[in-house]
């Protein structure tokens, strides 16, 4: 019989709870089901960078000139973006923690009472019952076959047996029988809230495209200061020295002149980016069930390689699912029935009856698909199951047998784990591959009324099969997994549960192992800590201390770790984690302190957070090479011109429609780009090697400009036109050097940048806004000598940073090492194409140079002409750099480039054509131009070259760049 133990309390008094409720003794605790409103806002909004924002705004607002102010948009965008992304996943999780909210039962003053778990008070009794969560922490006192499900706590999979004494802890849920409960510990003390409370300390994300970007701001922060003094000095010694600019008031312009410089050495616009990137991630990935708790999560995952998953309720679904059934020969003498060698009786229909049954338990349940009920039979005799006996018994209408289900140790004693019976080797065999177990026996008498009363188990019992039962682990993990190891990464499966069991379950989602590691036996220090990592994959009875232990051991040896798990046993390694995954059907404090939630408990989408990744930290390391390159060229700008005392070459005006078109506008683009690139660490050197030459070669040019215009003699206009002239055509080199490979897209994207820039130097109305003069001829010449130094310049320095990146074996954005591994095109395909090849390059250069003789020949035409000579001269030399781009792309045998670079020659025939009609005299330039064009768009079409180019656009475009 099970303990029965009649408590001759009634509970607490109305009284005594009155008390208790005056002490604050309740247990009206609500844990943060998510971040803490002060949270999102503190990682949104009072960042480094909005500080340096806000100070320039400050400073602006201060001298009443608030139209320079527009830069604060970015900086406000971003808050916005960020904390309106956090607050609707705050909000999602609220939601989730709101369906689950359970009741509590307590006796109170000899009545029972159902109440708000919050409500619970300290000392209160606790009627517990099947199906009831125990609300806070209790000393079981009374309990008749009471058993309590400990997964979320403990990871725990088998249901405990709770005996009077015992503790129940908050968060536990009670699977079967009855009992009440005194209350030990309430709210912020309970167990499950003790985890929550170190889980909630605040820490971000760990994110390396943030934490790289938050480096360069504080650099940029730090030479800020220093640098607007510099530059505030020159400005005034421009505007007539001190003695004068505070008594004219030319000082304001010096200020807005100095914020206009040091607000652009701010990448701003990256930081925008990258909180759209993550928002547009976060959406995309809301919508495939994965809620983003906050954003630079996104990015997580695709840096992971080592990814440590909880076994009970994460891998599995904490549902008991039957495996098999072992039939047993008939042993002699082991029961009264002579025919051996059957299966006595009918077996499947006494297991279709219990699994039938009204009060049939979660395990008795999970036989009904296998035994399905085939002929309805009425029970003559019954013992129900008990979680104290451990067994129950039937006898049915019309048969002189009784069917016995249950442990097998409690119903045959040592006979269940002897090795010289059938019974104990196939039982052992089987509990060691982590199988539970339980045996059907039959006994050839009925049972008796006498039986029925002293729940007495029949004699003569003869063991007929033994089930099997599992886990249900779920459908997907395995294939999961799959995609993780073939990913490079690796598994560690840390639970709370027996070794044995955790093995089994490994082994079903093919991680090949004998026996799981005992935690009970690792190692306290660190180090060694790390060493049994490395060589164990499963681990078994590890304790809730021990998970975070096994994160942090991990994560000392360089790992980026992974940690996906559900209950409260799981939480503090979560958190720990650098990516913390929980399941929906976790525990709230679990989904609060993770980074993403599986809304449907499904691990066939972490692949697709991958992708969603990857493309994140690809895109911003294209883009932040733009945003990077002119903080390098602002910053430099910024003291060659403060040490040099010059006046700054562009308006504030200038420089935005540049930036825009640029950079802003289409790093907007290049950012959501598609793009499966596998992540490689090292994003910010990456950029960084790029964008520093490549801003020293602008600022140098720029300066190198400026002297000689002033030698010139030009005036403060026609100055800052040919900057800017400048500065559009090499920022537009800059951005088409770095969307290398080109694609349509991407073509589609420079090109449009190109006709705008065109448009705002061609369109009277644009060049009255931003005071863009003609330069004068001399000047122009000098200007286009520059541009053209400098952007060879570019090339230099493009072509340097791409060898870099291949020896240090992080090759960015094309896929340079495929090159050897390629299929070898035919040798005259390559011969072919590589003529080709060369002969665009010398096309495109010589196009570009008729071009830009045609604009300059602007000056000696007549004043109608100019106009038609300076779009005809542009379009040339811009079609001409465009083919040079491209040909950039036509050795790697991109279709794409074929096709467009048909389409430039063919344009540049069709003009050469016009000018060879439309002259006076013979023009052997013009016809060379037009023969050779057409010459090359005819090889680019016939067979070994158009051949060459299926092949190797087959294999260089398949691949995903920077697979190395
Ligand atoms: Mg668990």
């Amino acid at each position: 019989m099970d303990t029965t133990h009649t408590e001759a309390s009634s509970g607490l008094s109305t009284a005594e709870v009155a008390e208790r409720i005056a002490a604050g003794k309740t247990n009206a605790f609500t844990p943060d089901s998510s971040r803490s409103a002060w949270n999102i806002v503190r990682a949104n909004v009072f960042t480094l960078f909005n500080g340096i924002v806000f100070a320039c705004f400050f400073v602006l607002f201060l001298v009443g000139r608030w139209q320079d102010a527009l830069f604060g948009f970015a900086a406000f965008a971003n808050a916005i973006i960020g904390s309106v992304q956090e607050f609707r996943a705050k909000a999602a999780l609220d939601r989730l923690a709101l369906l689950s909210a359970p009741h509590a039962r307590v006796l109170r003053a000899g009545a029972e009472a159902e109440i708000a778990p919050g409500e619970v008070v300290l000392d209160d009794l606790l009627v517990l019952r099947a199906g009831d969560q125990v609300p806070a922490d209790a000393e079981v006192i009374g309990a008749r076959g009471l058993q309590i499900d400990e997964s979320m706590l403990t990871g725990e999979s088998d249901p405990v047996d709770k005996h009077p004494g015992a503790e129940a802890l908050s968060g536990s849920v009670v699977v079967a029988g009855e009992g009440s409960a005194r209350v030990t510990r309430v709210g912020a003390d309970s167990y499950a809230n003790r985890f929550a409370g170190e889980a909630k300390r605040f820490s971000l994300v760990s994110s390396e495209l943030r934490s790289s970007i938050n480096r360069v701001l504080k650099w940029v922060s730090w030479g800020i200061g220093p640098i607007s003094l510099l530059v505030f000095n020159a400005q005034v010694m421009v505007a007539g020295g001190y003695a004068t600019v505070f008594t004219t008031g030319a000082w304001v312009q010096a200020v807005v002149n100095t914020i206009a410089s040091v607000t652009a050495m701010i990448p701003l616009g990256l930081v925008l980016m990258t909180s759209i990137a993550f928002a547009v991630g976060a959406t995309k990935l809301a919508r495939r069930q994965v809620l983003v708790n906050e954003l630079p999560a996104v990015e997580g995952l695709a840096r992971v390689d080592m990814i440590c998953l909880d076994k009970t309720g994460t891998l599995t679904v904490g549902e008991i699912a039957f495996d098999e059934a072992h039939p047993l020969t008939q042993e002699p003498g082991a029961g009264s029935d002579d025919r051996s060698g059957d299966w006595p009786g009918d077996w499947q229909g006494a297991l279709a009856w219990y699994a039938a049954s009204p009060d049939a338990n979660a395990t008795a349940r999970s036989l009904r698909a296998a035994y399905p009920v085939e002929s309805a039979r009425d029970a003559a005799g019954y013992i129900p199951f008990s979680s104290a006996r451990k067994w129950s018994a039937v006898s049915f209408d019309g048969t002189a047998e009784t069917w016995v289900m249950g442990a097998p140790e409690m119903m045959f004693g040592d006979a269940a784990s002897s090795a010289s019976t059938e019974l104990g080797r196939t039982v052992t065999g089987l509990a060691e591959t982590g199988r539970r177990t339980l045996v059907l026996a039959r006994s050839g008498a009925p049972l008796s009324e006498a039986d029925v009363q002293a729940e007495r188990l029949p004699a003569d019992l003869t063991p007929t099969a033994v089930l099997t039962f599992r886990e249900q682990v779920r459908p997907d993990a395995a294939q999961t997994l799959e995609y993780f190891r073939q990913q490079g990464v690796g598994i560690r499966i840390i639970s709370g549960d027996n070794p044995r069991t955790v093995a089994a379950i490994a082994r079903e989602i093919g991680i090949d192992v004998a026996e799981g590691f005992d935690a009970r036996a690792l190692p306290e220090g660190e180090a060694e800590l790390a060493e049994v990592l490395e060589q164990h994959t499963v681990f078994g009875r590890v304790t809730p201390e021990q998970k975070k232990r096994v994160v942090t051991a991990l994560q000392s040896r360089g790992h980026t770790v992974a940690m996906t798990g559900d209950g409260v046993n799981d939480a503090l390694a979560i958190k720990t984690a650098d990516i913390g995954i929980a399941m929906n059907s976790g525990s709230p404090a679990t989904k609060a302190v993770a980074r993403l939630v599986l809304l449907d408990g499904q691990f066939s989408h972490l692949p697709d957070v991958v992708a969603e990744g990857r493309q994140v930290i690809a895109n911003i390391e294209r883009v932040s090479m733009l945003f990077l390159t002119k903080t390098a060229y602002a910053t430099l700008l910024a003291i060659l011109f403060g040490v040099l005392v010059l006046e700054f070459p562009f308006l504030p005006r200038q420089l935005s429609i540049t930036d825009g078109l640029t950079i802003g506008i289409p790093a907007f683009f290049l950012a959501l780009m598609p793009n499966a690139a596998r992540y490689m660490p090292g994003f910010l050197r990456r950029s960084l090697s790029f964008a520093i030459p490549a801003g020293i070669v602008i600022a140098l040019g720029l300066t190198w400009y400026t002297f000689v215009a002033q030698g010139i003699g030009a005036s403060a206009d026609q100055l800052r036109t040919g900057a800017t002239i400048i500065l559009a055509i090499v920022g537009i080199w800059v951005l088409a050097v770095l969307s290398r490979p080109l694609n349509r897209y991407k073509v589609l994207v420079v090109g449009a940048m190109f006709v705008g820039l065109l448009l705002v130097f061609t369109l009277p109305a644009s060049r009255a806004f931003f005071a863009l003069v003609d330069p004068g001829e001399e000047l122009a010449i000098a200007l286009t000598g520059i541009t053209i130094v400098m952007i060879s310049c570019i090339e230099v320095v493009r072509l340097f940073h791409r060898r870099l990146l291949a020896t240090a074996g992080a090759p960015s954005g094309a896929p340079a090492p495929a090159r050897a591994a390629r299929t070898p095109a035919s040798i005259t395909g390559r011969i072919a194409t590589t003529a080709v090849a060369v002969l665009a390059y010398t096309t495109g250069f010589l196009s570009t140079g008729i071009g830009i003789l045609v604009l300059l020949s602007r000056y000696e035409g007549e004043a109608d002409e100019r106009l038609a000579l300076s779009i005809v001269g542009a379009a040339i030399a811009l079609f001409g750099l465009l083919t040079v781009a491209l040909a950039a792309g036509l050795r790697r045998g991109s279709g794409l480039s074929r096709l467009l670079i048909s389409v430039f020659l063919g344009i540049l025939a069709l003009l050469s054509a016009v000018v060879v009609a439309s002259s006076d005299q013979w023009d052997w330039g013009a016809t060379a131009t037009a023969a050779g064009a057409a010459l090359l768009i005819v090889l680019l079409w016939t067979p070994p070259v158009a051949r060459g180019f299926r092949q190797i656009r087959h294999s260089s475009m398949t691949d995903p760049p920077r697979a190395g």
